[in-house]
């Protein structure tokens, strides 16, 4: 799986990092996403599609499999 997020669009709800905080961190000073690992694995993989479709304002991308 290949991941994108968009930091523009980011709205800091922290959803992503609460379902894979191996995958996704927030920037300390204003709590936007940070991007960990682009290509995970497994489980790591259904986490993070579980943050995608978890994201309220739709800032992680599933662009490959
Ligand atoms: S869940 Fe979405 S809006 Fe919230 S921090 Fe993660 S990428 Fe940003």
């Amino acid at each position: 799986m290949h991941l994108e997020i968009d930091q523009e669009r980011c709205c800091a709800a922290g959803q992503c990092v609460l379902v894979a905080d191996d995958l996704f961190d927030q920037r300390d000073e204003d709590g936007v996403v940070v991007l960990l690992d682009a290509n995970p694995e497994g489980d790591a993989a259904a986490r993070a599609a579980e943050a995608a479709a978890l994201c309220p304002a739709a800032a992680i991308t599933v662009v490959g499999s």
